[in-house]
């Protein structure tokens, strides 16, 4: 029996994801043994013409971005987009908070008009998405799940609670009582809530929960002594598209 034919692409994105992937060893190697790798810019020059799993890191930010990504959509089985770019746009969706006109010359100065650029999507508001590995760069642990449920024809678990939850089951003190600031009860846990696990607040890049309630999670960060102003822009800094504040 032949094995699954796997790839993976980048498009905007600082190809952390992809990196952090290289990392993963001798776990790497063990999922590597089952299937067949035929493209991976990172890695090798290999190409193929259809793909069993399509792995996509980075953003949709260039006309040539849509048609690419349709193109491998409509050669691929199963699709997953790796991190936070891929999966809401992540920082490089900031850039959709300025004037376009004024990015494009702070970037490319008088280049400008040879670099079309169009807003930050994510993959999915594009075509469809099979499966999100979340983070700025993606969980690794999470990669592999998904990576060896896809494999093995299982269905992936997939969490839709906050980060808080999983601090609490680590009986760690919370952070916000040492007059940090933390997006842990609004984002998306699966990380084993790694930042406020080694004293450090979550900056939310893993997105948001599903069910977000933005006005409420500004309320409870300013009960904490954080500004609006401050609030808002920590919540953008990985999401925002998933805030409706525009200021
Ligand atoms: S999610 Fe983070 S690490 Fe991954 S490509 Fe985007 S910026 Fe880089
Ligand atoms: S440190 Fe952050 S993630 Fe942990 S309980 Fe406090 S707010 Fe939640
Ligand atoms: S704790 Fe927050 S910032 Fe850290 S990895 Fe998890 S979601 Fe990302």
């Amino acid at each position: 029996m032949s094995k699954p034919k796997v790839a993976f692409f980048d498009f905007t994105s600082c190809e952390g994801c992809q990196l952090n992937k290289l990392n993963l060893e001798n776990d790497l190697l063990s999922v590597l043994e089952l299937v067949d790798i035929v493209e991976f810019r990172e890695a090798m020059d290999d190409k193929a013409d259809t793909y069993d799993v399509a792995f996509i890191e980075g953003s949709i930010s260039t006309p040539t971005c849509i048609e690419r990504i349709h193109d491998i959509r409509n050669r691929s089985k199963i699709l997953v987009a790796l991190g936070a770019c891929a999966v809401q746009g992540g920082v490089n969706a900031m850039k959709n908070g300025h004037p376009a006109e004024w990015v494009k010359e702070t970037v490319y100065g008088e280049n400008k008009y040879l670099f079309p650029s169009i807003p930050v999507q994510p993959i999915s508001s594009v075509v469809k998405v099979d499966y999100e590995v979340r983070g700025c760069p993606m969980s690794t642990p999470e990669f592999l799940h998904i990576f060896k449920s896809i494999v093995l024809g299982r269905k992936p678990k997939i969490k839709n609670n906050a980060v808080c939850v999983e601090c609490k089951l680590k009986e760690n003190e919370c952070v916000l009582n040492k007059g940090m600031f933390c997006l842990g009860p609004v984002s998306r846990a699966g990380c084993d809530a790694i930042c406020p696990s080694n004293g450090q607040y979550c900056t939310g890049c893993r997105g948001t929960i599903s069910d977000l309630n933005e006005k409420g999670a500004v309320q409870m960060l300013k009960q904490y002594g954080f500004s609006e102003k401050e609030a808002y822009k920590r919540l953008k800094m990985y999401n925002t598209l998933l805030i409706n504040n525009k200021n």
